[in-house]
């Protein structure tokens, strides 16, 4: 039996619009699978180990509740690079994504230092963008990912980290360059709430495949299952603004 286990960063404070529900598909869709996955909470005080996940996952936020992980980040920057060196799988959500990059600068206040995982900066936009958000990837069949943005941080990617998929319908990153998140490697970034996983099981199995890859150092084919009410949804939402 295949046993995953996934460090779930400061949800007290990040946690937005069904961020949950992320966590709740990987669970459901392992067990489907026969595979374990556990699910570890780290709070704001709590040193990570490197060596025990196979998965991280972090959430959005606002910028107060960001301002709290990103003090904290600091602390645990070379636990997660370290984990990152490690092939281990992250995906970060929204405010959860502006955090991997190197900083975000807030309307008022502070620059907000990073993790550094990804080659990215964030700055506070003066609009902020609301709606729903149909993108294409390269990395999945299907090649579409849907999901809610709501930010008004402009994310700019730089040399070493890609774009995880490319705009079609609403804003992503920056409202200009048309493109949506990121990834390095198997680090994985997006605006897209919604919650994103529930929305985009292909894109959930694909990280369940990665994190499989990463720890049992094998290629991985999952049992499919049957996902009619799932890519119903997901079509449902393609190409829909509001
Ligand atoms: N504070 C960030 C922004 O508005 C993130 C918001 C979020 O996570 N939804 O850009």
């Amino acid at each position: 039996m295949y046993k995953l286990s996934l460090a779930h960063l400061y949800p007290k404070l990040l946690n937005l619009y069904g961020d949950l529900g992320n966590i709740t598909t990987l669970k459901m869709r392992c067990k489907w699978r026969n595979i374990e996955l556990s699910i570890t909470p780290i709070d704001i005080d709590e040193n990570i180990n490197p060596q025990k996940y196979d998965i991280y996952f972090i959430g959005g936020g606002q910028d107060l509740q960001q301002s709290m992980v990103a003090q904290q980040l600091q602390n645990q920057k070379t636990a997660l690079k370290d984990a990152a060196e490690q092939n281990a799988v992250f995906l970060a959500i929204c405010g959860g994504y502006q955090l991997l990059g190197e900083y975000y600068q807030p309307h008022d206040g502070k620059k907000l230092y990073g993790a550094g995982l990804l080659d990215a900066y964030t700055i506070a936009g003066k609009t902020r963008f609301i709606g729903n958000v149909t993108a294409e990837t390269s990395l999945t069949s299907p090649r579409t990912l849907v999901g809610f943005e709501n930010h008004s941080g402009l994310t700019f990617l730089k040399e070493g980290t890609k774009p995880l998929a490319k705009i079609q319908i609403g804003n992503g990153n920056n409202g200009t360059d048309k493109t949506e998140g990121a990834r390095k490697n198997n680090i994985f970034g997006t605006y897209l709430h919604g919650a994103f996983l529930p929305k985009n099981v292909h894109f959930a199995d694909y990280l369940i495949e990665l994190a499989l890859e990463k720890k049992y150092k094998e290629k991985v084919q999952l049992k499919q299952l049957n996902d009619s009410i799932e890519t119903k949804t997901h079509e449902n939402l393609i190409g829909k603004k509001y």
